[in-house]
């Protein structure tokens, strides 16, 4: 079936992440480019970011407040507008009615046109050598159906109906796809990869730029050729149909 898909041009943008630093490996570079551009960019992590941390001196709740200092940091770096935390337990999330709740509830708050997500579909990658964190495919998962069916239908969470937040329809769902084949849609990030990588060294309790850098050069290059860009990022984009 052959669809007209127009052209994505964000005007509010809601980034949803399982933990601090994760919007940053995946979608800086566009949050970056969209909000010179003009849109309205939000983000949205969803756990504490209590559990990934080797230092044993640092209590979970010393680690949360780091955590989102160095989260709002990057966010300020990259001209994102806010930055709500959930506070779901870091490392044992799951895709349930509680989560997807709370992810309804920003969406019919921020009210974006495009959302961007982990990929629930992605769960190892052999070339990598990774596995994809647990809280990284569930919260994928449960920001895929907040975007819809839930944020859309208004006997969804009757609750928040009462909060006076009316039903809202997302145009276009785009999952960071950075090591999928998959990817169908490339954000130029030429003029704000040194940007992307402020925000990242924002994080300093937990991205080694010594060890990521080459890493980020190659992979954005990698992608800004397959995207026909000197540097980008890459995305599964999903225009709403209905
Ligand atoms: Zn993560």
């Amino acid at each position: 079936m052959e669809r007209n898909i127009p052209e994505l041009k964000p005007r509010v943008v809601l980034a949803v992440g399982a933990h601090p630093d994760d919007l940053e490996f995946g979608t800086s570079g566009s949050a970056a480019a969209w909000a010179s551009a003009g849109a309205e960019v939000h983000y949205l992590i969803c756990t504490d970011g209590s559990k990934g941390s080797d230092d044993v001196n640092l209590s979970s709740a010393e680690l949360i407040k780091l955590r989102r200092d160095e989260q709002r940091a990057a966010a300020k770096i990259l001209g994102v507008k806010s930055v709500t935390f959930l506070d779901h337990e870091d490392g044992v999330t799951e895709a349930n009615a509680e989560l997807k709740r709370d992810i309804v509830r920003v969406i019919r708050q921020k009210r974006p046109d495009t959302v961007v997500a982990q990929d629930p579909l992605m769960v190892y990658n052999a070339d990598f050598g990774i596995i994809n964190h647990n809280d990284h495919r569930n919260v994928g998962l449960a920001a895929m159906d907040a975007v819809y069916p839930l944020a859309r239908d208004h006997l969804s969470f009757p609750e928040l109906m009462a909060e006076g937040l009316e039903p809202h329809k997302v145009s276009d769902l785009l999952f960071m796809g950075n090591f999928d084949e998959r990817s169908n849609y490339y954000v130029d990030i030429s003029d704000t990869y040194e940007t992307k990588l402020k925000a990242l060294e924002a994080h300093a309790s937990q991205v080694d730029m010594e060890r990521v850098n080459g890493w980020l050069d190659a992979m954005s290059k990698r992608l800004g050729e397959a995207g026909g860009y000197e540097r980008a990022e890459s995305f599964i984009r999903l225009n709403m149909f209905i």
